[in-house]
């Protein structure tokens, strides 16, 4: 069968976008362009009319944003609808339908004016921030400020499409995404968002193949045309040939094979077949998912990323809303372990404070954050050690670069510890301590650091970042993002060796980790536990399962040899087509 890369040199009828979820399809087009709404924006004479009107509106709205949280729920489990309860709590804020219902008062003119008008307002302040995760809400609340309107006008809102087709949209609100699969929609193509839309975060946990940020798929794209959309690699085919539908249908059926083959690993260990066991965990980003942990066979929680806690509630959460909220993850994966990480705050992730830096990434991010805010360092670590009770809690410090944080925090630990201690507030006083190397300098020290702690979590993600200088966010320079450049591979290797003199272990739980291409190098570099998304679980565990460790440990050292990344890569699919015939990266 021909390769992917030999469809496309004969190809010309595809779009390429961000890969935004997973998988593959094939099916019809349904463009969903949105009626553009006209706003009446004259004067009326009747106001008490116009606010029964737009009270009306205003429930009629409540009604059907309650109708799809409670079918969002059924779909997609309470963690994730959670979205549209956000969105029932910004219809029911007072300070907003006060202010709408004053200047219809005031301003006498139509409620659908005022409406836009006001609520555009919020919009232009968040299309404003500089967080990317607070453009994207600004386009869900595109979704509100239309529905009201839309209720205002009495019209009927558009939520039904043929059967089984791909929806090819402008953009998609959270509504739009989640109705459709009402009329069983097989993917999403939009030209607009990212990975954090949340299209594609309920295409991902529908799992339904998206492809985002195409730019123009709307207008190349027409009602009825057949599409096959690759959610792995970012790519839509338009009408395709003989030949892309055979490799595509080909795929498709190797892939539902393979989804058998890894549904039955659940309960097997993630050991190569000549024993060397390898720690096989899952990263967590809303606590919801640790079902998924348990589902997919991994043996427990390898980083939970708290600050999508604050992500989520938009603050910081207190002492108390964070025990509950280990508590319940520490009983939920035990007797398994979890490492919960401390707030990593800054760089591109939520950003309480106000700073303007001019290099966020370099800036007060992870440990240099918290130690500026002992007190909310003191929070999460006394929150931390009292959910850990059971003994299956770790904590875990990101962004660690010197020594002196290191020891910062070991003693603001044993202050929390003797606080706890007097209030007579149990705590695991053995809980592991371990930060992540992610930082040149942490990488280049880790043997000395590793002195400090039990375990060492390699964050590739960041490492690769810090180490190719190289925005990890940044398309201009995704090239030389290269997690298989020798210098990489150089650094795995000296943090490994150099974190097991200290006799900490060494694990990863970067992106890198979950890449099937990188497993046979990371487990022959000697790495004990690997934490990856719970949707990449059981391929990683497949591949272990099919390496001979001693192999494995060779292949390491050729790669430690060479010079560039092609030659690593050639190395490594070499070893995949010698040793373990049908793995190869494309597989998933
Ligand atoms: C990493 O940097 O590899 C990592 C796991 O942390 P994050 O992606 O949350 O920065
Ligand atoms: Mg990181």
């Amino acid at each position: 069968m021909k390769g992917l890369k030999e469809i496309l040199k004969h190809s010309s009828n595809y779009l390429t976008g961000i890969a935004a979820a997973p998988g593959l399809t094939i099916g019809k087009a349904y463009v969903f362009t949105k009626e553009v709404l006209e706003i009446n924006h004259n004067e009326i004479t009747d106001v008490d009319e116009a606010i029964v009107l737009f009270n009306e509106a205003l429930e009629k709205s409540q009604k059907e944003l309650r109708k799809i949280f409670s079918f969002a729920k059924e779909k997609m489990g309470e963690v994730r609808a959670a979205i549209f309860e956000a969105h029932l709590m910004i219809l029911d804020d007072p300070v907003l339908i006060g202010n709408i219902s004053d200047r219809i008062k005031k301003e006498k003119r139509f409620p659908e004016f005022i409406v836009d008008d006001e609520i555009s307002k919020y919009q232009q302040l968040m299309f404003g921030a500089s967080e990317h995760y607070m453009k994207e809400r600004a386009l869900d609340i595109e979704d509100i400020k239309n529905r009201i309107i839309r209720n205002l006008q009495k019209k009927r809102w558009q939520s039904k499409i043929p059967l089984e087709a791909i929806v090819v949209s402008g953009n998609l609100t959270p509504a739009d995404t989640i109705l459709f699969t009402k009329s069983a929609a097989i993917g999403y193509v939009t030209d607009h968002g990212g990975l954090t839309s949340h299209a594609a975060i309920i295409a991902r946990s529908l799992n339904l193949p998206a492809v985002v940020g195409t730019h123009h798929a709307s207008e190349k794209i027409n009602d009825g045309d057949l599409l096959i959309i690759d959610g792995f690699h970012g790519m839509i085919f338009i009408n395709p040939d003989e030949n892309q539908i055979k490799y595509f249908t080909q795929k498709i059926q190797h892939l539902f094979e393979i989804n058998l083959e890894l549904q039955g690993l659940k309960d097997k260990p993630a050991e190569t077949f000549d024993g060397r066991k390898i720690n096989l965990l899952a990263n967590v980003d809303v606590s919801g998912e640790v079902d998924l942990v348990v589902a997919k066979g991994a043996k427990g929680i390898g980083l939970f990323r708290t600050e999508q806690i604050i992500e989520e509630i938009g603050e910081f959460p207190d002492e108390e809303e964070q025990v509950k909220i280990y508590s319940t993850l520490a009983d939920t994966i035990y007797p398994e372990n979890i490492t919960i990480r401390a707030f990593d705050i800054g760089g591109d992730k939520v950003r309480q404070f106000d700073l303007q830096e001019a290099n966020p990434f370099l800036g007060l991010r992870g440990v240099r954050l918290l130690l500026e805010n002992e007190h909310l360092f003191k929070i999460q670590i006394r929150a931390v050690l009292r959910a850990s009770v059971h003994k299956n809690v770790n904590f875990m410090i990101p962004m660690v670069s010197t020594l002196q944080e290191i020891k910062r925090t070991k003693i603001l630990v044993d202050e929390c510890k003797a606080e706890l201690h007097k209030e007579k507030i149990p705590y695991d006083n053995h809980m592991k301590l371990g930060i992540m190397i992610e930082v040149p300098s942490a990488a280049v020290m880790s043997r000395d650091y590793a002195a400090e702690v039990d375990f060492l979590s390699i964050g590739t993600n960041d490492l690769i970042q810090y180490l190719m200088a190289v925005d990890r966010g940044n398309d201009y320079v995704s090239d030389l993002y290269q997690e298989f450049h020798p210098s990489v591979i150089r650094t795995l290797a000296h943090i490994v060796s150099e974190g097991k003199k200290s006799n900490a272990t060494v694990s990863i739980c970067g992106e890198m980790a979950a890449d099937t291409l990188a497993v046979p190098l990371l487990v022959g570099l000697g790495l004990d536990s690997l934490s990856v998304s719970p949707s990449a679980v059981p391929s990683v565990k497949r591949t272990i399962r099919a390496l001979n460790y001693e192999k494995a440990k060779l292949l390491a050292e050729e790669c430690l040899s060479l010079s560039t990344e092609e030659q690593i890569i050639k190395t490594i699919e070499k070893f995949f087509k010698d040793n373990l015939i049908q793995r190869t990266r494309n597989i998933l």
